[in-house]
């Protein structure tokens, strides 16, 4: 099936900030997606965590399974609306790459410490360590990737940093929407993360189904299992649950895209960025994917045993952000900067500690603040 006008393809693409004679026998994208899977930062997504810590056990998704699971989503529907699906499965893949240790309460102590020096952005960081930070071919820093996936690992940034970015800043300035494969990517992220952490939210206990049942969605596709398989056991049930839960949102989005793109009626990839946002919900799923994400916040996130990870983890952070601005002699060479810049060393230690995973962040800690450790 040849790819719609309104897709990506190299062709019409940005394309790389330093030129390359251009692959054999694979795409410019599958060129991208096959860096990303070699990259360093790719390999340290096994180790790093959204919700649970690594070390809580060997079934909780982490940031690699999750990469997994939102380059499966967005594939699918990206084949069903002649999308790039090497460009979609390339900006899945990562669209992590640039989280801290410890999800999000790991990106929050980070960006608070590098208050004074600009901040710390997952997304920014990102593209930092595609652009920048990855040090494996002899031409290039970073992976010389094609600016559309850049622009699709860029799925935020403020005005502010915008203008500092160049080309992949100018679709926030000019307020332009990104390619239909980024959007389709970061909903297909909204629907991995909410349904997995569901499942791993009952596996670990801090969830149960009867809980669950406030969650229209849920309930309904609950029910559905019931009646089809009358005394299914939970585990099963839960499965089946939340399989047919993606399954109804990833057919929602088809539909849906597929009515938008039609009366929007864009012509090629000029038109999509002009136009509205193509690639959503309906209005109803939007509605029930909104208030399965409120449940998770208000009985997940907040879990007081979440909680308890959560504070460890901005002490670990905040603690190993704090020791190394102190002492920079402290840092492995490479991170340690020479010209006297405060902001350029508070920067390279944001890499640092950002690029760790959960497992080597503790043992970090306990090496600096530990006596008896080495
Ligand atoms: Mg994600």
């Amino acid at each position: 099936m040849p790819l719609a006008p309104y897709a990506v393809y190299a062709a019409v693409s940005g394309g790389r900030k330093f030129g390359e004679t251009p692959p054999v026998d694979r795409t410019e994208f599958q060129r991208d997606r096959d860096r990303i899977i070699h990259s360093s930062a790719f390999r340290r997504l096994e180790y790093k965590t959204q919700v649970f810590l690594n070390h809580e056990g060997d079934l909780f998704r982490t940031r690699l399974t999750h990469s997994l699971e939102v380059a499966q989503i967005a594939r699918s529907i990206a084949r069903k609306l002649r999308l790039n699906e090497d460009l979609v499965e390339a900006i899945s893949l990562a669209h992590d790459l640039g989280h801290t240790p410890f999800g999000h309460a790991g990106q929050d102590a980070l960006n608070e410490c590098m208050k004074n020096y600009g901040g710390f952005e997952h997304n920014l960081q990102g593209l930092r360590v595609v652009d920048v930070l990855e040090d494996r071919y002899g031409a290039f820093d970073g992976l010389n990737l094609m600016f559309e996936t850049r622009e699709g690992i860029l799925k935020r940034c403020s005005l502010e940093n915008a203008r500092t970015l160049g080309d992949v800043g100018t679709r926030f300035i000019e307020r332009k929407q990104p390619t239909l494969e980024a959007q389709l990517t970061n909903l297909a992220d909204e629907i991995a993360y909410s349904n997995h952490d569901i499942d791993d939210g009952l596996r670990s206990g801090l969830l149960d189904t009867k809980q669950l049942e406030q969650v229209d969605f849920y309930a309904y596709h609950r029910r559905e299992v019931e009646v089809s398989y009358p005394g299914i056991n939970s585990r099963r049930a839960i499965h089946e649950t939340v399989r047919r839960m993606i399954n109804a949102q990833v057919l929602d989005i088809i539909s849906t895209a597929g009515e938008r793109i039609q009366s929007a009626c864009p012509a090629s990839l000029e038109d999509v960025r002009k136009a509205v946002p193509l690639i959503a919900f309906s209005d109803t799923m939007r509605t029930e994917a909104s208030s399965l994400k409120k449940f998770l916040h208000e009985n997940l996130y907040r879990h007081y045993r979440v909680n308890r990870m959560s504070s460890k983890a901005r002490r670990i952070v905040t603690e190993l952000f704090d020791a190394f601005i102190a002492e920079p002699g402290m840092l492995p060479p490479d991170y340690l900067v020479s010209t006297g810049d405060d902001s350029a060393q508070a920067r390279r230690i944001a890499d640092y500690i950002s690029g760790m995973t959960d497992r080597y962040a503790m043992r970090e800690h306990q090496r600096l603040f530990d006596m008896t450790e080495g």
